[in-house]
């Protein structure tokens, strides 16, 4: 019968018989019946010839909306009687996963549109309830990431991002020979990133270098597994981010201090100071030219802050050595106490610093994943629910679209 076979290739009911079908309301509604010789004991598995029928049933699924049009199928079902195992009770029902409401054929478009839209929008299509969206989309993520593998990589990037306002981190890892998210962990200690250390080690990866802030937590965790064998390197942008609060604390201490014309000079400029020179436009060049020659002081601190990014355009280690002996002597002699904590700082990061040179990374390729992870802290709801917030951590690299809502 062609309408069988309708519900066979597009909604994947196998071994059943339609009966009729309706339009009305808005939606398509299918009844189907078992084919009488395709049944089954759902208990012993025994064959149509040990089944008796004693009494019915009815259970609606919903299935793929056809263009946007709601598809319901209703199943009349019957409670059956097994002479072999003796068991009675409603037939199995093979399309559907447990107590699910839907088909299963509707699981994978539910999991297709969840990569290109929120689930919100994917509830309302399909006009299901945002939790059974969740709900197969999660199931969907679990079993793709017990399968995943490590992968033979040599390089990762840690870096922390606050969950709640303030005052709750998760520690996020990433490969950055593939920017994946490796795996995320809450808090920002070294307890946050030594489990997955020694996974990759107990696995094997060759790793070589991990780059990271110049905060002692990571670099401990690092010490604790791989002892010197993998090295730290501190990143560059972590380290200009200290470079641009120096200059900003500079900015606040002149504001303070000064008085009448002087302190007007100075407010409204903080954009011009953290903004790289090169990236100024003119009439901002003009003005940034005119405060440095009213405040000695802001410009001297500028310098250093400009002068500090150059060291990751240097050649080699060794250049990179002579830059920092002249930079914490020149920082000294200014005698900004900003910059000098940031020396010293510097100085007690070194072999972290110089590592850069050697593998040449940085955590970059993490702090391009910070909007998308942004927008997915958005759609959390206030992770209520932490293990699916990480599953979706972990495959953020393949979300193209990524929509608040
Ligand atoms: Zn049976």
């Amino acid at each position: 019968m062609a309408t069988t076979s309708f519900l066979y290739h597009s909604l994947g009911l196998v071994g059943y018989r339609h009966l009729s079908t309706e339009y009305g309301g808005g939606k398509l509604t299918h009844h189907v019946e078992r084919a009488s010789g395709k049944r089954n004991c759902g208990e012993c598995g025994a064959l149509r010839p040990f089944i008796t029928l004693d009494g019915r049933f009815q259970r609606t699924f919903l299935a793929l909306p056809v263009g946007r049009k709601r598809q319901e199928v209703v199943l009349h079902g019957h409670i059956q009687v097994c002479s072999k195992c003796g068991a009675r009770g409603r037939e199995p029902i093979p399309f559907a996963d447990g107590k699910a409401r839907f088909l299963r054929a509707l699981n994978r478009l539910i999991v297709d549109l969840c990569g290109i839209t929120t689930m919100k929008y994917v509830a309302q299509y399909l006009g299901v309830g945002w939790d059974l969206v969740k709900d197969v989309f999660k199931a969907h993520l679990e079993k793709r990431h017990r399968k995943r593998k490590l992968r033979q990589v040599r390089y990762l990037a840690v870096d922390e991002f606050a969950t709640h306002k303030g005052n709750r981190y998760m520690t996020v890892a990433v490969y950055l020979e593939t920017g994946e998210i490796l795996h995320a962990h809450e808090g920002k200690d070294a307890a946050a990133l030594i489990p997955v250390l020694q996974r990759l080690k107990r696995a094997g990866v060759p790793l070589k270098a991990v780059a990271m802030d110049m905060s002692d937590a990571y670099s401990k965790a690092v010490r604790e597994v791989y002892g010197e064998e993998v090295d730290v390197v501190h990143d560059t942008f972590h380290v200009v981010a200290l470079a641009s609060k120096a200059i900003d604390d500079t900015r606040k201490d002149m504001v303070r201090e000064l008085q009448g014309e002087e302190r007007k000079a100075i407010k409204g400029t903080r954009f011009l100071l953290l903004k790289g020179l090169e990236s100024l436009k003119e009439s901002s060049m003009s003005r940034l030219m005119a405060l440095m020659e009213l405040n000695e002081p802001l410009y001297k601190a500028y310098l250093l802050k400009e002068d500090l990014r150059m060291f990751w355009s240097l050649p080699d280690a060794e250049a990179g050595k002579t830059f920092l002996d002249e930079w914490t002597t020149e920082a000294r002699a200014v005698g900004n106490r900003h910059f000098m904590r940031l020396a010293d700082t510097l100085n007690s990061h070194r072999p972290g610093l110089l590592a850069y040179f050697k593998h040449r990374i940085s955590t970059g390729p993490l702090e391009g994943l910070n909007n998308k992870i942004k927008v997915l802290k958005r759609q959390a709801y206030g992770y209520r629910d932490m293990a699916f917030f990480k599953l979706r951590l972990y495959f953020l690299h393949e979300t193209s679209v990524l929509m608040p809502g």
